[in-house]
């Protein structure tokens, strides 16, 4: 866990230079959001593999690994102890609870050192993390871009959430309710993407991306 703002977090582009001034005017902060099983993660992988020039920021969390997860690269998985401590030093750009049982932050050291560097920058979280960036943005001197990645219908999110088999009853029945809350808040961003095709939604992020970053 000491690498989460460590050494090994800091930057190697393409270049091979090290963090200093930016690069590039104009790169803003992408962060992309919306409601749970919409199929975040799985777009931001497709994005990552056609395009391994971006850089996703890896949250912590104190939630469990999956199978096949892994700590320092799907996410920092730590106890709610040390969540809490690196909390209240300042290390987190944003938090919150997800889903009423673990925690996830976004580390802000690495983002601001990415972003530095110009190299183009994703956060993939929840919208409550998306609205404490958007109160956060002014006083760190952040540009962002709010993404938000919408289901087809909310009967394809119920669909995605059963396939998905990672939650039992009682946590999908909670991600729905919650999910119903966040679809009414679509329209309070930059861009929506609609989800109904993973490639067509990463090559509508990689748009967004490479207008942003002038690439
Ligand atoms: P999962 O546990 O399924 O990987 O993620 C659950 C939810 O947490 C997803 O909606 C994901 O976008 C969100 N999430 C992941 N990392 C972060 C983070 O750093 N901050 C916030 N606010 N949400 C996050």
């Amino acid at each position: 866990m000491s690498a989460i703002n460590g050494a090994d977090m800091s930057i190697q582009d393409s270049s091979g230079e090290q963090t200093g001034g930016p690069r590039k005017a104009g790169g803003r902060l992408i962060v992309l959001t919306g409601p749970t099983a919409v199929g975040k993660g799985t777009v931001e992988a497709a994005l990552r593999h056609a395009h391994p020039e971006v850089w996703v920021s890896v949250s912590a969390t104190t939630r469990a690994p999956r199978p096949g997860e892994k700590d320092g690269i799907t996410y920092w998985f730590m106890d709610e102890q040390e969540f809490a401590r690196r909390e209240a030093a300042g290390e987190f750009l944003e938090t919150a609870l997800v889903h009423g049982m673990s925690h996830y932050g976004t580390p802000l050291q690495p983002v601001l050192n990415h972003l530095a560097a110009g190299v183009p920058t994703i956060l993939e979280i929840d919208l409550q993390g998306a609205h404490r960036v958007r109160q956060r943005a002014g006083e760190l001197g952040l540009e962002v871009f709010y993404v938000f990645l919408a289901p087809p219908s909310f009967q394809d999110l119920v669909t995605r959430l059963n396939m998905r088999g990672t939650e039992n009853e009682e946590q999908r029945a909670r991600r729905l309710e919650t999910a119903k809350v966040e679809l009414a808040s679509e329209n309070q961003f930059d861009r929506v993407i609609v989800n109904d095709s993973v490639d067509k939604a990463a090559q509508a992020l990689w748009e967004v991306i490479s207008k942003e970053y002038g690439l």
